[in-house]
């Protein structure tokens, strides 16, 4: 790993920021430059080669503290990071599970042993990780959780499943929620392991999407030994930290969901100024302005939500039912812009990004289908709902 760039150690959030626009506008280019033609920008191998660089350039562990190799950033120097990546159009990245949730997790519950093992590899991001909670039985209730790990003398014996791993195919660790005890409840007995993805009984099978693509995996897990210093925190008390784990990203994680919609909210609007049909712009369309106005307002308002969270969480606030209000309103639009984006292109709209006519290079297609997901995961909308109800509203269950 380089020195970080100078940017990186001005006083000033502005001059911060001015200094990595200006990074990012010359070695995205310059990067994706040495590689185009022979790479899709958005496909995982440009999107991990990226990455790669950015870890290189010194550019991680932006939140971590120092004495792990960490800048100790504050949440809104990491806003703004993520920001300026999104504005910058750089490609998502492939290792968020272990920048964004594992390396927090273990800076906070891992043995001295396990930080010097696994902190410095995702740092330089020579390690991708994967986590592995949801199964066939366990997804919104996910103390239901069946996969057992049996303690045989110096190893877990792990038997079970788990689906919907994204980058498990990619991964060398998982993060992984088993059973280890019978518990009063659910939520006790449940440990967490961190798992060699190839460790001999690890059986990965990627899940094809309805995009074509396949982001994420069933594991499969037959009498897989796991050595018994790969235990995070105590056993049987793993509950409590994979709700801390799902905590550590929420005040930042929809920053740069937000700013890339302004950006395809832009897009849109042009999508719809350059589409002709029956002898008239889309973006004359009555039903087309009403919607076009509306979204823009609805991401407008998010974005002042999104940051006034920020700015509670950097003064030691949780976001609380805001991260759900969040999350939904975000999905919930994000779905709606690309609902409009196939109205606007009526018969265009089926062809997709394997289509040489396709407009866009048939990106909004692709976008339409993914966001599907985007209600379903980390918490679907009927979830969130239940918790703005619950614990915001004070409605009875
Ligand atoms: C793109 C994507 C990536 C993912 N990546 C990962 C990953 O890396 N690792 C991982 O472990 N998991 C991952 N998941 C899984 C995700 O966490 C689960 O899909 C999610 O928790 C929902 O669980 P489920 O699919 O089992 O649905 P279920 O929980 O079975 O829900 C089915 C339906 O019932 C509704 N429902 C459930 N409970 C209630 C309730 N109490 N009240 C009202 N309605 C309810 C739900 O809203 C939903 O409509 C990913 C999912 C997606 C879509």
């Amino acid at each position: 790993m380089t020195a970080a760039p100078p940017f990186l150690f001005e006083a000033d959030d502005e001059c911060f920021r001015a200094g990595l626009r200006a990074w990012l506008a010359a070695e995205l280019p310059r990067v994706a430059g040495a590689r185009l033609g022979t790479a899709d920008l958005h496909g995982l191998e440009f999107r991990k080669a990226w990455e790669d660089h950015l870890c290189r350039s010194g550019l991680s562990g932006l939140g971590w503290p120092r004495d792990h190799g960490g800048h100790a950033l504050s949440l809104t120097r990491q806003a703004i990071f993520h920001e300026e990546c999104a504005r910058a159009g750089t490609p998502l990245a492939v290792n968020m599970i272990g920048h964004g949730i594992v390396a927090p997790t273990l800076i906070a519950f891992g043995s001295e042993a396990q930080k010097a093992r696994f902190l410095p590899p995702i740092l330089d991001n020579s390690e991708v990780w994967c986590q592995g909670y949801s199964e066939p039985g366990a997804g919104s209730d996910l103390a239901a959780l069946s996969t057992r790990a049996e303690r045989r003398g110096e190893v877990y014996v792990v038997n079970g499943q788990k689906i919907w791993t994204s980058f498990a195919n990619l991964a060398d660790w998982c993060l992984l929620l088993a059973r280890t005890g019978a518990g009063a409840s659910p939520r006790a007995g449940i440990s967490v392991l961190l798992v060699d993805m190839r460790l001999k009984g690890v059986t990965v099978r990627p899940i094809r999407q309805i995009t074509g693509e396949a982001d994420y995996n069933e594991v499969f897990l037959d009498d897989v030994e796991v050595p018994a210093d790969c235990l995070l925190g105590e056993q049987d008390a793993g509950w409590k930290i994979a709700m801390a784990a799902a905590n550590y990203e929420r005040s930042t994680y929809f920053v740069p969901r937000i700013v890339r919609m302004q950006a395809e909210m832009e897009a849109l609007v042009a999508l719809a100024a350059g589409t002709v049909r029956e002898g008239q712009r889309m973006l004359d369309d009555p039903a087309v302005r009403s919607a076009i106005t509306d979204l823009s307002l609805n991401i407008h308002a998010l974005r002042l939500y999104a940051d006034s969270i920020l700015e509670m969480a950097e003064q030691g606030v949780p976001p609380g039912v805001d991260g759900s209000s969040v999350k939904l309103l975000w999905s919930e639009n994000h779905q709606r812009l690309m609902e409009v984006a196939i109205d606007i292109l009526g018969p265009q709209a089926a062809l997709g990004p394997q289509e040489s006519s396709a407009v866009a290079e048939g990106r909004w297609n692709r976008d339409f289908l993914w966001t599907r997901a985007e209600t379903i995961l980390a918490g679907t909308s009927e979830v969130h709902r239940n918790i703005i109800a619950e614990r915001g509203l004070g409605l009875p269950r």
